[in-house]
Formats: C-alpha cells, structure tokens, sequence
C-alpha cells in the first residue's frame, strides 16, 4: 500500500509518500510560508528536488499542491491519486484521551479539538491538515498518530506534578511527553540491534535534535519522559530552556518589565543553547565557535551534554537499572563529540564509548565497547516510516 504521511504545522507541511511494502519514501517533500506566499519543495526518490513557488494561502491548497506534484507527469511518483490507499498524520497532543494511533471519524476529530487546549499552536493545524486530506481524497482512510501516546503507560508517580491535585482533576495537569513516535520507533530497534528481550529490557533513548526529549523504556513501554505538559520541560533544547527554577519566571518578568506571553517567549524561542552561546540553535554552528575559543559556546554544549547525562542517571534509578542506551535526531545521530561529553559520565554504570565507532554517523550502530556493562547506540530516527507503519497495521 501508498501511504502519505503527512505532519502539519501552523505554517508549514512535510509530507512522504511510503511505500508499505519496500518501507521506501516514493517522495518527500516541504511546504514552507503557508498562509504568507508559499513555497512547495518536493524530491521524487532518486531525482532532483522540485521548488515550485505557487501561493499556498492555506493548509487545503497546499495539499492540493502536494497530491498535484505527487500526480505530475515529470517529477510526480503517482499516476492517480487512487493509488493512495491510506493517510497518515501526525498529530501533536492526544492528552489522556488517545493511548494509541487511531481511524480518523467524527468522533476523533472531536476529540482531538478537545485537546486543543493542551497544543494550541500544533493540535489545530493538523486538524486543518485532516479536514483538508478528508476534502480532496473522500473515501481514503486517515490514521492519527499521536506524539503522547506512546507515553501513556507511565505510572503515576511520573506523571502527576507537585501541584494542587485540582489542576490535574480540573484541568488535566500532568507530564504528557512528546516525540512519542521516535522513542517507540528508537526503541523498538534497539531490542533487534543490541539482541534485548521485548519483555526484560531498559532502555533510555535520548532523542536529541533542535527539540530534545529523553524517555525510560522498561519491557517496551514509556515509564518517563522529560517533557511535561508541553515540550518546555527537559533538557536544555536548541531554542527552549527546559528545566528552570519557575521563579524566574517572576524575577525576569519584573526586572526586563515582560509580561507573562514574553517571559514564555524568552523560554520557548530565546533560551537553551542559542540563549546560552549567544551564537546558534544549531550544533554544527557552535562546535566551530567553540572550537574558534568563544567560551559561551562551549558552555552551552557542555551544558546541554550534562543534562543529557543527569536524566540518563536519574532515568537509570526510575528503571533500577539500564541494558541500553541510545542517540537519535539530529544532535544524537550526528554529533559524535556531544554523545562522547555525555557518555564520559557514565562511569558508574560500567558504560565505556568506543571512540572509533562513535566516530561513525546517522547510522544504525553499536557505540560502545565490547565490554562495557550497558549496550551504548546510535539509532537513526524514522517518525514519518513509523506513522506509515501505524497507519497500514489500522487500515
Ligand atoms: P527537529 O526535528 O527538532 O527540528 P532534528 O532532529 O532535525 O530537529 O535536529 C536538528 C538539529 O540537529 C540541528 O539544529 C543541529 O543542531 C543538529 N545537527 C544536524 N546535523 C548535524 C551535524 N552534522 N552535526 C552536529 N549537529 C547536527
């Protein structure tokens, strides 16, 4: 089966088309500027990207402008669009309502609104996403694959904050987790990789890209994770703070005169390693910084590396042990130097980093050495086959 998998965004949509059976993308593609002019990038396998610079007003034209590029006699991959036999989206927040991938109906689409609350900038462009796939392909099912739902079996003790336990009962207050999909994915290949039982494992997967989230994986299921009830929480990230003490909050807000949305704003898009170095959200930008003497940029990776290393410890005592650890994402995958900062604090778990086959990149890999105590990995992420694989195991 065709499966198009697509993530939508308030002004952006990157799509695939997979083929379930080779597990290959037909094409991949990228609709940038929705709603300002637009731009629609799109790569057939094996050709040369297409950039069409056709206006996409809105999410429904720009999916008009994807199947039409699917469908086109050059650079499209279709014949017709009745070769499609399933859509997958992506979709950020579930909340407690979604434990699973589900067929998008009526009472989904509901249910996913509701959960607007908890996304206001992600749950309603991918509805717009939804509505827009339903329009132009009636008759096609559509699959949600939730970003929270593989976190859904942590228990309690995870979950629930340090707060009045009226704002979970009223407003559902609590740890949701994201990147959901890319930890079960990650996970799952580190039981084949590194030869683990399904049933007998722990493993921490540190999904490290311009977004960073870690989770603890015990016999297959999330039993934590570092986001919380948006992804602010966590790690130092590309852009976010993560983990602060909340009374700066107020202590920024009344000395720099902000209100509440720009303390939120610094946090969100100002903060973590950009904040920090001054120079880049990008790893690649400040390794050479650091490597040129500018000590902010240095600090900003040791950092970030660090706080890697202190949830891997932490998640180590949640699970009473760890067999596996692995690196994902764009920092994860291919920053060799950064995975040995936060190996080289794993001592006390008999963890030791082979260096030459940490020196390797964005392949699935066994990094550590023959005999060190824990399984340490590299495993690329692949969200957009694993909704593909959502998807078909529904339809
Ligand atoms: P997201 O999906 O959250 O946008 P990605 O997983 O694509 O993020 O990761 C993007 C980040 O990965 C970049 O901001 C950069 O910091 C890092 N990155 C990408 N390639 C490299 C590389 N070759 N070396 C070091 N870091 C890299």
């Amino acid at each position: 089966m065709k499966v198009l998998v697509i993530n939508c965004g308030s002004s952006s949509l990157k799509y695939q088309l997979i083929d379930s059976e080779t597990e290959q993308a037909l094409a991949v593609g990228l609709c940038e500027r929705i709603g300002i002019d637009g731009r629609l990038k799109h790569t057939p396998a094996g050709g040369e990207k297409v950039v069409l610079e056709d206006a996409l007003p809105n999410h429904e034209v720009a999916i008009q402008n994807v199947l039409a590029a699917l469908t086109n006699p050059t650079y499209g991959v279709i014949k017709d669009l009745s070769e499609i036999g399933a859509v997958g989206h992506r979709v950020v927040h579930g909340g407690e309502k979604f434990t699973s991938s589900v067929v998008i109906d009526d009472a989904v689409i509901e249910g996913i609104k509701e959960c607007s609350d908890l996304a206001p900038l992600h749950n309603p462009a991918n509805l717009i996403g939804i509505d827009a796939c339903m329009k132009l392909m009636p008759g096609v099912p559509e699959v949600a694959v939730f970003d929270t739902a593989f976190h859904q079996t942590m228990p309690r003790e995870a979950y629930l904050y340090g707060l009045p336990y009226e704002y979970y009962d009223k407003y559902k207050v609590r740890r949701y987790g994201f990147h959901g999909t890319s930890h079960s994915y990650v996970s799952k290949r580190v039981m084949d990789v590194a030869g683990l039982d399904p049933n007998n494992s722990k493993i921490i997967v540190c999904h490290l890209g311009n977004g960073a989230s870690i989770s603890a994986v015990k016999n297959g299921k999330s039993v934590d994770t570092s986001m919380g009830l948006t992804p602010l929480e966590g790690l130092i990230m590309g852009t976010r703070s993560g983990d602060i003490d909340p009374a700066i909050m107020e202590y920024i807000a009344g000395k720099e005169h902000l209100s509440l949305e720009g303390v939120m704003n610094v946090l969100n898009k100002k903060s973590g390693v950009l904040g920090m170095s001054g120079v880049s959200s990008d790893f690649r930008d400040l390794s050479a910084a650091a490597e040129a003497g500018n000590e902010h940029a240095k600090d900003a990776i040791e950092g970030f590396a660090y706080h890697v290393a202190k949830y891997v410890g932490s998640y180590a005592a949640a699970m009473n042990g760890v067999d596996a650890i692995a690196f994902t994402a764009g920092v994860g995958e291919n920053d060799g130097v950064v995975r040995k900062a936060v190996c080289s604090h794993f001592g006390f778990l008999g963890a030791t980093i082979d260096d030459e086959k940490n020196a390797v990149r964005g392949e699935e890999i066994i990094i550590s050495t023959a005999d060190s105590k824990v399984k340490l990995l590299v495993i690329p992420t692949n969200e957009e086959l694993a909704i593909c694989r959502e998807t078909v195991a529904l339809c």
